[in-house]
């Protein structure tokens, strides 16, 4: 017998597994099905771990012990939420793989009240018949942005889909080279275009489109996608034709424009000290495409879902799509984003949405927030760490003002760097986790993105991360 068949008939059989008392009481009843199954991918992941080795045989009894570690660490796992609540101290307000924006208490109630009781999501209750689904909030959507009508669906990527897929029909789809972009780890324009059925043309070059280029590739009926640059700049010899006249370009080839919009931002950002270059919703749509979309979750602070904006007549062409109802969002998500609208159309000034508080922060105000976070922190600090407040730039992230900076202030920790990694590793695997910034200076944590009400929540988190708790 060679070594590897010595080594696996020590494998622990799944029936004495099963047979162990604590496994036994976890899978009783209808558990049993899928209790079986865990102790199954257990020992043939140990299985696996085994053919690769080629040390000394290991006894049963440690794989044993091994497999039953194994079995209650995941069981545990599936026990609990799938997800961990995290505090953001990156400096990234829009982080798009820390859930982008945040929901105000108001929208979240909203959502709750739907999700657990009937409401008239689709139902008209004057006349008692059917009603229009989401029709009330598409309104208010319409409304915030100057158009004459509005739909709601999963996310920009449905939206920017269903509006070249319903406009260009099979047919070309131009856009410029300078826009064939991925924005994130699964969108990638072209590969979305190609989903369509469409003929992606593509226009001009990398860093120099002229209207010129499009009015060359230009034929009767094509479709025009133009695409915010949401995550990158181009600086140095480039050109990019205005949205206004593009749209005045194809108005009178009688061919479609399609706007991309990236953000949807409702509020004039340049008020709190951001650079322009975000344009907003209104004026992207007053320039005059035929269609407007957005993402409902990033500068408009409310939840994941694609807005599309555009004439009455196709916006009830998009409404009839076949595809609309495979794109359609929830009435959680209606909800949700339907009390974020409202509260759009209630101020006089800013929304009091947490994306946009975040944003508005002085930088006196970041700078009083870190000094007291400092101070309740530093009692508890290792003796050789050294806390101090500093100024920083935090970014907006999720794909706006890809190039803008906001000035921030961080609590910065210097120590030994062994001592600074361990630290960020259990404040990230802590619960709630806290993801702060590393780098040569030091562990930090940004102001920008932690809300005043998550401060007692940070000083928690670093009290257990330096075993103070
Ligand atoms: C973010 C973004 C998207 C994708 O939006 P989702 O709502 O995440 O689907 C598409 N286009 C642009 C320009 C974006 O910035």
């Amino acid at each position: 017998m060679n070594h590897l068949q010595e080594q696996l008939r020590e494998l622990p059989q799944i029936s004495v597994l099963l047979a162990d008392d604590q496994v036994a009481e976890l899978a009783r009843g209808r558990r049993q099905a899928w209790v079986t199954r865990l102790v199954q991918d257990v020992v043939e992941g140990i299985r696996r771990e085994l053919q690769q080795e080629c040390g000394p045989v290991r006894p049963r009894a440690e794989l044993t012990a091994s497999a039953l570690s194994r079995i209650r660490e995941r069981s545990q796992a599936l026990l609990r939420p799938a997800w961990t609540r995290v505090i953001n101290g990156t400096g990234v307000v829009v982080h798009t793989n820390l859930g982008r924006s945040l929901l105000p208490p108001s929208a979240v109630e909203a959502a709750a009240i739907v999700a657990a009781a009937n409401s008239d999501l689709e139902f008209d209750l004057e006349s008692g018949t059917r009603g229009h689904r989401g029709r009330r909030v598409e309104e208010k959507a319409a409304l915030l942005a100057g158009a004459a009508d509005a739909l709601v669906v999963n996310n920009n990527a449905a939206a920017l889909w269903l509006a070249v897929r319903f406009l260009a029909s099979g047919g070309p789809v131009l856009l410029s080279r300078g826009e064939v972009v991925a924005i994130g780890g699964s969108f990638r324009l072209h590969e979305i275009l190609a989903e369509t059925g469409c003929r992606l043309v593509e226009v001009g070059t990398t860093n120099r489109t002229s209207l010129d280029d499009y009015a060359s590739a230009l034929e009767p009926g094509a479709t025009v996608l133009k695409v915010h640059r949401s995550n990158f700049t181009m600086t140095g010899f480039t050109e990019e034709v205005a949205l206004g006249d593009l749209a005045a370009l194809c108005g009178s080839h009688g061919a479609n424009l399609v706007y991309d919009a990236g953000s949807g931002a409702l509020f004039p950002f340049a008020e709190l000290g951001l650079p322009t270059g975000e344009t907003e919703l209104f004026e992207d749509v007053a320039a005059g495409p035929d269609l407007v979309t957005c993402s409902g979750d990033k500068l408009l602070g409310g939840c994941q879902a694609g807005i599309i904006f555009g004439s009455g007549e196709r916006i009830s062409g998009l409404r009839r799509h076949p595809m609309r109802r495979a794109f359609r969002v929830d009435k959680v998500t209606l909800a949700a984003l339907d009390s974020v609208l409202t509260a759009y159309l209630a101020a006089d000034d800013r929304p009091d949405l947490p994306t946009l508080s975040l944003l508005a922060q002085s930088e006196a105000e970041l700078e009083a927030r870190a000094t007291d976070l400092l101070v309740a922190l530093q009692p508890h600090a290792p003796r050789k760490w050294r806390g101090q407040v500093v100024p920083s730039q935090a970014s907006v992230g999720g794909g706006s003002f890809s190039s803008a900076v906001v000035p921030t202030r961080l609590v910065l920790w210097q120590g030994p760097k062994e001592a600074l990694d361990a630290c960020h590793l259990a404040l990230r695997t802590g619960d709630p986790a806290l993801v702060g910034r590393m780098n040569q200076e030091g562990l930090a944590v940004d102001m920008r993105t932690i809300l005043p009400h998550e401060e007692p929540l940070v000083v928690a988190a670093f009290r257990r991360a330096w075993g103070k708790p």
